[in-house]
């Protein structure tokens, strides 16, 4: 097979795809966006990537938790709206009426129990829309490898190198990894965010871009549940897969810029990006 050249993804870019907000905007225009994250002791992960989520730029946010992540998760973030599973510890079933929902992320913190393997499963068949998939979600594609068959054509996947290898198998060197990703874009319909330091995306059309920004400070614990919060937030605003992946992508790594500039590469946290967040957007205006 042939491939697409992989393209540096740079300011001029990010700004063909960022849509500014209309004047008379409301939050009906935004979107409402779902997110299924968090177990018992992981609630964090959920708080992570709600918090992102909602300095995306969303409408509204729902967030599907263990019954064990009520308290915590309406204390962190009061904007978010909370819609308990049945379970207290782990998922185990999906939200009623997703319908109502744009966009939908799962993953950040939910663990690998059998049950949640199940809600995974019949989230995949009964919900349309656009979709992430990160963390635990995807180590339960590679657990159950029948589920990505239940994968349609509006998701992103956003594994970090060690879920890529479980995913995928394993490849000799970055340059093998990329273009298994490339395949595999192409292949599943999807686009694969490959996380790293200069994060790699493969488009479905056979597109693919190297990530210009973000630094060595951002390799610490909730990283990545704060993008897939980010994600999550573009899709329910109406941008397609491509589109989100590739401003998500770069607003996250210049959000870990600014962080860095101010906090040190140590001292950053994960909701240090989320902090930085807006000092990133006001870069593309
Ligand atoms: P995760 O491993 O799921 O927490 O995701 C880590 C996030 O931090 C991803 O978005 C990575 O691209 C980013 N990241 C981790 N290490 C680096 C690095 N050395 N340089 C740039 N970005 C990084
Ligand atoms: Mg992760």
């Amino acid at each position: 097979t042939t491939l697409a050249a992989q393209q540096l993804m740079d300011a001029a870019i990010i700004r063909s795809i960022y849509k500014k907000r209309k004047a008379a905007a409301h939050k009906g225009n935004f979107g409402h966006a779902l997110l299924l994250a968090g177990s018992y002791g992981k609630t964090g992960a959920a708080i992570l990537s709600a918090k992102a989520c909602l300095r995306s730029g969303v409408g509204l946010l729902t967030m599907h938790t263990p019954t064990c992540g009520i308290i915590p998760l309406q204390t962190a973030v009061p904007e978010a709206m909370v819609e308990t599973d049945a379970n207290e510890k782990y998922l185990s079933n999906t939200p009623a009426d997703l319908l109502r929902y744009a966009a939908i992320g799962i993953g950040p913190g939910i663990d690998l129990h059998e049950e949640t393997a199940n809600a995974l499963m019949l989230l995949l068949q009964q919900a349309h829309q656009p979709m992430v998939l990160d963390a635990d979600a995807l180590n339960l594609l590679s657990i159950k490898k029948e589920l990505s068959a239940l994968l349609h054509t509006d998701c992103i996947l956003t594994p970090h190198p060690k879920e890529f290898e479980r995913l995928f198998g394993k490849t000799a060197n970055d340059f093998e990894r990329i273009e298994k990703a490339q395949e595999k874009a192409t292949e599943l319909n999807c686009v694969i965010v490959v996380k790293g330091h200069h994060t790699f995306i493969a488009c479905p059309d056979g597109t693919a871009w190297f990530n210009s920004t973000g630094n060595a400070g951002m390799a610490t614990a909730g990283s990545g549940d704060v993008l897939t919060g980010i994600l999550t937030g573009l899709l329910a605003q109406g941008y397609n897969t491509t589109e989100a992946a590739i401003l998500g992508v770069y607003l996250h790594g210049l959000a870990g810029d600014f962080a860095a500039a101010e906090l040190s590469q140590e001292a950053m946290t994960a909701g240090d990006l989320t902090r930085y967040l807006g000092k990133a957007f006001l870069q593309l205006s």
